[in-house]
């Protein structure tokens, strides 16, 4: 395994977030029933002809920017010829000499290092129809036809499938700061392929590759390709050939399949569509959305670590999720210490949206909330102990911190004479362990503090126990 070198590059079909398809004014809500957001055009009828959404057009500049791809002055639109029952010109309309943009590149953190993958080319096409396999029958729904898709294409750049896995979460989290898709891979509205081949180390040329498909999530993507490197791998060491071909991937046993011998481009015998003219791109949207992107995922990390002295781990950690970045910004406006901030929101806040299958934007935890209850803990009203449940608590009951403190009773005790008292009973019935403290064992003191804290139900203030528990020890001694 380690004499090889895996080429990994990468190919995402992205659903667009428009009202209406690519070249009709046709719903691309989903969920509707079957043929239903249909018309002559996208069930390409003939002489019906395509109109261009510039919506799309939008959510295309925009990607290609955060991409940071050179976007082309003037773009056009070719068909794409190959026959299958999902396709009813027996054409797709795509991109193919002049698409939206290339020569991007996106940044991954592997192992604490940035490294940076090429992005290909960014264009746009249409979505075909989804077939449905019966006993008896294949039908097909017609509604997805014609939504329009976004390719984006990397460069061979990745060298292990980890790799793999952090550009397609880097990617989907640029994707969702500038709201382009829904990048739900359950929905089908983001899909990926992957290319991979292997070769011996030192070898300069590039090894025989294959396409796999079929995998739904990030994670099936990188089990897929650690089985698929392996099998190159064996096949070669034991003196056989890889076939250029498209594998399927079975993720219920972990394989990949052959499916079909891969189309060369020539096959598909590209030419440009006739129905659309070439368009002024530059011109008529870039300059439009260039006014409209929002901060991305790598400058809102560095301004992260200087504006609030977060660390770089702590600062990706935040940034990879914008509803999260943002929840944690609001709380740094209303608390000033943000290191604490960072921490109950990637500590218990985390942990507790984990283990329901919520994010931020879903937890039911105002910003004032919180920054009220580390307010509470600074000021010694509550210890932090209480704090943790109090967490949950007001998470799941909606209710303000402050106001559970008052209802529950929760408040710290610090008032002395309470304290004492409890001291006093805890000294009287545990006069073994006071032996133990008197004769020198200064551990023993922390096994009292623990017996006076369950007497307070957790409310007296640890410090305070502690000083009085000494004085009075050292008083007795
Ligand atoms: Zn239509």
């Amino acid at each position: 395994m380690t004499d090889y070198e895996i080429v990994i590059g990468l190919e995402v079909h992205l659903q667009l977030k428009t009202k209406s398809k690519v070249f009709c004014g046709c719903s691309t809500a989903f969920g509707a029933p079957p043929n239903t957001h249909v018309c002559p055009v996208c069930l390409g009828f003939p002489g019906s002809l395509p109109v261009l959404n510039r919506d799309a057009l939008k959510l295309g500049a925009k990607t290609a920017i955060a991409l940071n791809c050179r976007v082309e002055e003037e773009i056009k639109f070719d068909r794409k010829n190959y026959f299958y029952p999902d396709l009813p010109k027996a054409y797709q309309i795509s991109q193919f000499s002049q698409p939206l943009s290339r020569h991007g590149y996106l940044q991954i953190l592997f192992d604490g290092k940035e490294k940076r993958i090429g992005i290909t080319r960014v264009h746009l096409e249409e979505d075909t129809g989804k077939l449905f396999h019966t006993q008896d029958a294949s039908l097909i729904d017609f509604n997805r036809s014609g939504t329009p898709l976004l390719e984006i294409v990397s460069e061979p750049d990745m060298s292990s499938p980890e790799e793999a896995y952090l550009y397609l979460t880097a990617l989907k989290s640029i994707l969702e700061y500038i709201d382009v898709s829904d990048c739900n891979m359950e929905e089908g509205s983001l899909r990926c392929d992957a290319n991979v081949s292997v070769r011996k180390k030192g070898v300069k040329e590039l090894g025989v590759k294959t396409e796999i498909k079929n995998m739904n999530s990030f994670k099936a993507v990188k089990a897929a390709l650690e089985y698929e490197a392996e099998r190159q791998i064996e096949t070669i060491g034991s003196g056989g050939k890889i076939t250029q071909e498209t594998r399927l991937f079975d993720s219920a046993r972990g394989v990949t399949e052959p499916m079909r011998s891969k189309e060369e481009s020539h096959d598909y015998r590209y030419f440009p569509e006739p129905d659309l003219t070439p368009f002024d791109f530059a011109k008529n949207i870039l300059e439009d959305v260039k006014n409209e992107m929002p901060e991305l995922p790598g400058p809102k990390r560095k301004r992260f670590m200087s504006n609030y002295g977060l660390s770089d781990y702590d600062a990706a950690v935040l940034v990879s999720d914008k509803a999260m970045a943002d929840y944690f910004e609001k709380c740094a406006s209303l608390y000033r210490n943000s290191k604490i901030i960072a921490n109950w929101i990637m500590g218990d806040i985390s942990a507790y949206m984990k283990e329901h299958g919520l994010t931020i934007d879903r937890l039911n935890l105002k910003s004032e909330y919180l920054t009220g209850m580390l307010d509470m803990i600074d000021k010694g009203v509550i210890s932090g102990k209480i704090a943790k449940s109090l967490l949950i608590d007001s998470i799941q009951t909606g209710k303000d911190p402050i106001l559970l403190v008052k209802e529950k009773g929760l408040e710290q005790i610090t008032d002395a004479g309470q304290i004492d008292q409890a001291v006093d009973q805890v000294i009287k019935e545990n006069q073994k362990i006071v032996g133990d403290f008197i004769s020198g064992k200064q551990n023993a003191v922390m096994a009292l503090v623990g017996k006076v804290m369950t007497k307070t139900k957790g409310k007296a203030n640890p410090r305070k126990v502690i000083e009085m528990l000494k004085k009075r020890l050292k008083g007795e001694a």
